[in-house]
């Protein structure tokens, strides 16, 4: 029997410690606000006090919450009505169509590495439940489902159509949309130094309160109460996809929840946890799993072309690969038995 393990209360543990104790540092005068959404631990921590803030950042985040997932089959969210739509024309709301706009692009862009519409996959293998290992027909059959060109969108219209079966999951980009939008609330409210943390989708507003900044542990994915190294980050998303969030171990094989949309299968290639530092919240949510599924050659390559983003990569080897633009802001941590090498 299989079983799935979540990180996410760990993970924020990790970021919790190294932000309240962080490495000797104390911090005064923040607020916190600390909830359960969108199936992880959220902290959302501001400079100063602002209850009506915090009070409506934490709303949104139930409302974005009910209309992103699709997987309550009976849910009254946008996302949810799509998925038990039968393949007909839905009218849908301008922030998630908002979202599948986006998804199709990232989907485009990363040669199809990110895409929505592995959901069929992800209830197979039954990641978010009890997990199973499906046998080579039933992938191939799930698979017939799967691909981004059958999310149909129009954008005069504003609606959506799911063909051959298709059906989506915004896993691998709610939380990254959450983060920017409490960080748009933030903003609106005049709020110049806040860290929100959706279960590892962080986003930085500003530096500390004392001028220095924020600093951020990246989980070591062989024992995640302990960091593989620290980012000093200010105004900037940072989102960590691993292999070790979502899982189950089965024969002494870990099944994880990052799905290769070819092969059907949990992304098998020595990476285990990539990070993605960039403005964009939400390209770098998506970013970090597209990258996960490239593998390790991939993403350094997508990287030079593209631009804009810096990333971590961490193999399962304990080599860790940085961007240039983060030698000087990502810290090893000393005796972890990682090894940082920066690609050019
Ligand atoms: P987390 O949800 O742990 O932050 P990610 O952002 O990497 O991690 O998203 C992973 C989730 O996205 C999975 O749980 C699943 O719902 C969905 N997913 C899995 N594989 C893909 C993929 N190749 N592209 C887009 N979404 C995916
Ligand atoms: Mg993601």
């Amino acid at each position: 029997m299989g079983y799935v393990k979540r990180i996410g209360p760990v993970l924020l543990t990790v970021c919790l410690t190294l932000l309240l104790n962080g490495c000797g540092e104390t911090d005064d005068g923040y607020t916190d606000k600390q909830l359960f959404a969108m199936d992880t631990y959220v902290l959302l921590r501001i400079g100063g006090e602002n209850t009506a803030a915090l009070e409506t950042a934490a709303e949104k985040i139930g409302m974005l919450e009910t209309e992103l997932t699709g997987r309550d089959a009976d849910g009254t969210g946008g996302a949810a009505r799509l998925n038990a739509s039968g393949g007909q024309e839905v009218a849908v709301g301008e922030e998630l169509f908002g979202l599948l706009e986006a998804s199709a692009a990232y989907s485009e862009q990363t040669g199809g590495a990110f895409d929505i519409t592995t959901y069929p996959l992800t209830k197979l293998w039954g990641f978010g439940t009890a997990g199973r290992i499906p046998d080579d027909a039933e992938i191939a059959e799930a698979l017939t489902q799967v691909g981004y060109q059958k999310l149909r969108l129009d954008p005069e219209r504003r609606t959506a159509v799911l063909t051959d079966g298709a059906q989506i999951d915004l896993g691998a980009i709610a939380k990254g949309y959450a983060a920017e939008t409490v960080c748009g609330i933030f903003t609106d409210y005049g709020i110049e130094s806040a860290l929100i943390n959706l279960g590892g989708n962080i986003f930085v507003i500003g530096s500390k309160l004392d001028g220095s900044p924020w600093r951020i542990g990246v989980a070591d994915p062989e024992d995640t109460r302990e960091t593989v190294g620290v980012l000093s980050a200010r105004d900037t998303a940072v989102v960590t996809s691993g292999s070790y969030q979502r899982y189950f171990e089965q024969g002494g094989t870990r099944y994880h929840h990052i799905l290769d949309p070819v092969t059907g299968r949990p992304a098998d290639n020595g990476l285990v946890s990539v990070t993605v530092i960039c403005d964009d919240a939400v390209w770098a949510d998506a970013l970090s799993t597209a990258l996960f599924v490239m593998g390790e050659e991939k993403p350094v390559g997508f990287w030079r072309e593209t631009g804009g983003f810096e990333m971590i990569l961490i193999r399962d080897d304990r080599q860790v690969l940085l961007t240039p633009a983060l030698e000087d802001s990502f810290e090893i941590t000393a005796g972890s038995g990682y090894r940082v090498e920066v690609v050019s």
